[in-house]
């Protein structure tokens, strides 16, 4: 059985292939399948948590991008510098929820670099998808 530890950034190019290996359609039960998407997200210490996205027969799946933050947070980090998606075809788009749940993490998410193409880079920072993001005073009304 393959295993994805979690990494070191060096490129987007090998953030990229590596992700895309990820990319494995499994089903973990007559219920529950996953691995049509992969993600990462690269923290400020320049490490890099995986996910894949779950998907179930009762609704309660999850993106692959948060499924790679949720594996961040089981790792005791909470900012994210770069992220990106793949599936066999190649670079995806994070959802709306993925994008919110990527703003919610630091008023400094705005700047997250997004993938949205590998060749040639190309990169679209969060606040650009998220322009009129509606809660950053919650963080100056809530330093922690
Ligand atoms: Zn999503």
């Amino acid at each position: 059985m393959k295993k994805f530890l979690n990494d070191k950034f060096t490129s987007w190019e090998n953030l990229y292939q590596t992700t895309k290996k990820l990319v494995d359609e499994k089903n973990f039960s007559p219920f529950i399948q996953g691995g049509v998407v992969a993600a990462a997200v690269v923290t400020e210490e320049d490490n890099v948590y995986y996910g894949i996205n779950i998907d179930s027969a009762c609704g309660w799946g999850v993106c692959a991008e948060r499924n790679a933050i949720f594996n961040m947070f089981t790792n005791g980090e909470n900012k994210i510098k770069k992220v990106l998606a793949v599936d066999k075809n190649g670079v995806l788009m994070p959802c709306g929820v993925c994008r919110e749940a990527l703003m919610q993490l630091d008023e400094k998410s705005g700047d997250i670099d997004v993938l949205i193409n590998i060749n040639p880079l190309k990169t679209i920072k969060l606040k650009e998808l998220l322009s009129k993001w509606w809660a950053y005073d919650w963080f100056k009304n809530s330093r922690q």
